[in-house]
């Protein structure tokens, strides 16, 4: 398969695929950009239709990944792996182990962490094969899964982007509307509930479903949470959350959540701008796991990561208010502030190019 011919392919620097038959490892490691440091960004396990939809994958959130860290101002570039396969059948010991072979061949060019359908348990055994793990160090608070401040940084986004579109200073009594409560999700629901809020949840997994309902979160039905009249749309599943169909249903005036790539395409980006509904970008909400997997990296003091996740909600409000000024997307203004910091022919943000 020919990365560069995908339409997902953004001048990437490298993509290498693994097909191992005694393991039965079938993954992409993807790397778009080294400029500010290595690549570092989640793997993710997931029963893809087809090597070509993993590869869409792969390309879309390792060119994420970039943006991600430049935004959040971390010296880290953009990179992400993805194992074909379903994390509840297919994975061994074998499998994980031989994935960390894999991701000991680039030489700390890429380097790994938890992502959907991959645990801090089964990156430990990566790291048994790598040195290019992170995210399992369980002297960390949460035993170092990013989740809890990927959360945080969720939480954060949608107090901001709560006071931008809606004027207010808190969000006692605001109704969010979750769709997907894995790990992410999990923890969003309790925030939300212990700031006073009101939470809607759905998911397609039973169990995680009935623990948010323990959490205090209302059941909704996976087709019907886009059409609920709340103010916040949170998606926390997978991506694509906003596309042709799902956005004409959309009444929220406020699209935050934790999952990556909720445009199916970037001019949805413009549709909701257009439809006055506000879009945290996802890359920068979604920053809080990637600030803490980067303090790891850096051995640096938990209390600097809190204070940068906070971060999240100056950087929002900057980005609201320069798309207001300029009538522009707010995706389109949060790629072209990160361009700024990765890629030094990145046009400037405040001359006519927006
Ligand atoms: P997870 O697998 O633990 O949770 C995802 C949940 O979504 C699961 O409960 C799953 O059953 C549910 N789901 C899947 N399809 C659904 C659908 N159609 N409708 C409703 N629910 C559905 O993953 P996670 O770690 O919570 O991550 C969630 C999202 O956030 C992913 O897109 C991930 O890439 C992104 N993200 C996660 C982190 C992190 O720190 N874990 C950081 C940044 C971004």
């Amino acid at each position: 398969m020919n990365a560069n011919q995908s339409p997902s392919f953004d001048n990437h620097e490298q993509v290498v695929f693994l097909n191992d038959q005694s393991s039965g490892l079938n993954a992409i490691i993807a790397i778009h950009n080294t400029n500010l440091g290595p690549a570092v960004g989640g793997c993710r396990m997931y029963p893809y239709a087809s090597e070509e939809h993993a590869l869409e994958d792969v390309l879309r959130l390792s060119r994420g990944m970039t943006y991600k860290s430049a935004l959040a101002g971390l010296p880290m570039g953009g990179g992400k792996a993805v194992i074909i396969g379903d994390p509840k059948v297919d994975k061994t010991p074998q499998l994980l182990r031989k994935m960390g072979e894999f991701i000991d061949t680039l030489n700390g060019r890429y380097v790994s962490a938890e992502d959907s359908g991959t645990s801090v348990a089964d990156l430990k055994i990566m790291a048994i094969e790598t040195a290019h793990v992170l995210g399992i160090n369980e002297q960390q608070e949460f035993g170092g899964d990013p989740s809890p401040l990927t959360a945080y940084g969720i939480y954060c986004g949608i107090e901001a982007s709560a006071a931008h579109r809606l004027g207010v200073q808190n969000l006692e009594g605001a109704h969010i509307a979750i769709q997907g409560v894995g790990a992410v999700g999990q923890y969003l629901t309790k925030l939300l509930i212990q700031a006073g809020a009101r939470v809607s949840a759905c998911d397609i997994n039973l169990s995680n479903l009935e623990n948010a309902e323990r959490l205090g979160a209302q059941i909704v039905d996976v087709d019907k949470i886009i059409a609920l009249e709340a103010d916040v749309f949170a998606p926390c599943a997978m991506g694509a959350a906003i596309n042709d169909e799902s956005i004409l249903k959309l009444n929220m005036p406020i699209v935050a959540g934790g999952a990556n790539n909720q445009l199916s395409n970037a001019e949805h980006g413009e549709k909701l701008r257009q439809r006055g509904i506000l879009y945290a970008p996802d890359f920068v909400i979604n920053a809080g796991g990637i600030i803490e997997i980067c303090r790891q990296f850096q051995d640096a003091p938990a209390s600097e990561c809190k204070r940068n996740i906070e971060g999240i909600r100056d950087t929002l409000s900057e980005i609201f208010d320069i798309s207001d000024q300029r009538v522009c997307a707010t995706n389109t203004v949060a790629e072209r502030l990160a361009a700024q910091r990765f890629m030094i022919e990145a046009k400037p943000l405040m001359s006519n190019a927006v």
